[in-house]
């Protein structure tokens, strides 16, 4: 199948969640199966160099932003062909996909981000020009929404679309102008369309204008159809429940092995646990902690935000520093979050270490080195980290949602791991007790760890899931 992914990020070339991971695991899994895959993104600076992107085309000014042509490359490491969006003026700045250096969102977020829609419609249509054209669109969140809203009003033959869901709660919403910025007619702008609560909603063009929707996992396709998880975006969600569908996200299993992985202290597996203790022993001395071999490390890795109840772990975490147990955070975001942790550590500093920023190889050294790793979020679409972090033997603490639910079960239902419902600090600590206890008994422990470790999180089952859905759109897309 002929596969186009529109994303705004991608593991390789730019990365800062989840969506990246996703967006380049996914592919590289459908080129692995067979598939005719491509990756179009943004050229952000740095990146047409990292994709060793050499050949061009000329695209025009499609959206009076400026100059735009097309680049050719691969991702990183791996076969997938990338495109890239060229067009210096939108693209070629200091700071990151969204924020500028001192973390705004960029003003014309809605012309960037249009661009990268506008540009995939162009390619479906206009591909036969290249070479190539995809039967089947896959847009990721709302920075590629625009590319099925545009094929939509385009008509005429097109490929099937699919707009992903990587997270509810960023739509991209912008006043009610932009919609003649981003390339649609003033007829978009309706609610049967994208207009959503008096302004655009670019997600909200994806989930009404695409074929079919997918979300990340089962549990949150049910959650984004409630009023409480549905972030003003139920009512549509549930009128399209028949073309939405929840798969779970995969991990990219040859990246993330602690047998080969090169950012480790020591290579382990399920069958050579004993050097899991020196990748404990490194993190417990980068974070300048007691070196201690038998006291229970937690480690957290993640966007300093609401969604994710660091909040609840700040409150949870004086009682339970009780006992014996250290922490290391290694994360970045709200600067309050940021600031508490700080001070936490500066209140316990041979037993809390906290690295505010963003740091790949110290986020794997975090995953082999920690006994049990904590994922306190209020919604979780999916998640990544606690997939990561069973892989390298550090058992999960998780509330039971979203995806935390469909890749989480706790010990007393013969899962590997400790979950918790309620929102609040008394719930997170009694698991933690739970799980402190159980780590009391180290022969149960290893059992566990070796139950984590063997379970397989591949893009084998999603891939499948991903080829019905496309071929659902295609017939979709042949008969409107
Ligand atoms: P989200 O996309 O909501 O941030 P996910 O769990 O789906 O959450 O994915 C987060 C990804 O970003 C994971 O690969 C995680 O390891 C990584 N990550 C998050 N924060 C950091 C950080 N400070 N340094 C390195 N990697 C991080």
């Amino acid at each position: 199948m002929r596969i186009l992914h529109v994303a705004s990020e991608a593991t390789g070339l730019v990365k800062t969640g989840g969506l990246a991971d996703v967006a380049a695991g996914l592919a590289r899994a459908q080129r692995d199966a067979g598939d005719d895959v491509r990756l179009l993104m943004p050229a952000y600076r740095g990146c047409a160099e990292l994709a060793d992107a050499t050949v061009r085309h000329p695209l025009g000014d499609p959206l009076g932003g400026g100059p735009t042509r097309l680049l050719e490359g691969r991702l990183p490491g791996t076969d997938v062909p990338v495109w890239l969006v060229d067009a210096p003026t939108l693209y070629d700045r200091d700071g990151g996909p969204y924020l500028d250096p001192h973390g705004n969102d960029y003003p014309d977020n809605p012309l960037r981000f249009a661009l990268l829609g506008r540009v995939a419609a162009m390619l479906s249509t206009a591909g036969p020009a290249l070479g190539w054209a995809p039967e089947v669109v896959h847009a990721h969140d709302w920075q590629a929404s625009i590319a099925p809203a545009t094929l939509h009003w385009w008509g005429g033959v097109r490929p099937g679309t699919v707009t992903t869901v990587h997270n509810l709660k960023f739509q991209g919403r912008f006043s009610p102008e932009v919609v003649s910025q981003v390339g649609l007619p003033a007829a978009a702008y309706a609610l049967e369309g994208a207009e959503a609560y008096g302004t655009f909603s670019f997600l909200k063009a994806g989930l009404f204008y695409s074929d079919r929707i997918t979300t990340v996992s089962p549990t949150y396709a049910e959650e984004i159809q409630s009023e409480t998880g549905g972030e003003g975006l139920h009512g549509l969600l549930r009128s399209r429940s028949n073309r939405l569908h929840g798969l779970l996200n995969g991990i990219d299993e040859g990246a993330w092995d602690p047998r080969s992985d090169s950012d480790l202290h020591a290579a382990f597996g399920p069958r050579s646990l004993g050097p899991r203790a020196a990748n404990k022993r490194a993190l417990q001395r980068h974070f300048g902690l007691d070196e201690e071999r038998g006291v229970p490390l937690v480690g957290l890795v993640s966007r300093l935000s609401d969604q994710k109840g660091i909040d609840l772990l700040l409150a949870a975490i004086p009682q339970l520093l009780r006992s014996p147990l250290q922490l290391v955070v290694l994360g970045s975001g709200d600067p309050l979050l940021e600031e508490a942790l700080r001070d936490l550590a500066r209140q316990h500093p041979t037993r809390v270490g906290v690295n505010i920023g963003y740091d790949e190889a110290l986020s794997h050294q975090v995953f082999a080195g920690s006994d049990l790793f904590v994922v306190p979020s209020r919604f979780e679409p999916c998640g990544l980290t606690q997939m990561y972090a069973m892989r390298y033997g550090a058992l999960p603490v998780v509330r039971n949602t979203g995806g935390l639910a469909d890749t989480v079960t706790d010990v007393s239902a013969g899962g590997c791991g400790f979950t918790f419902e309620a929102v609040d600090a008394d719930a997170l600590r009694e698991a933690m007790h739970r799980a402190l206890e159980v780590y009391a008994d180290g022969d149960r422990w290893t059992r566990l760890q070796l139950q984590a470790m063997q379970r397989s999180f591949g893009w084998g089952n999603a891939a499948g899931g991903y080829r019905d859905v496309y071929s659902a759109a295609i017939a979709d897309a042949s008969s409107t």
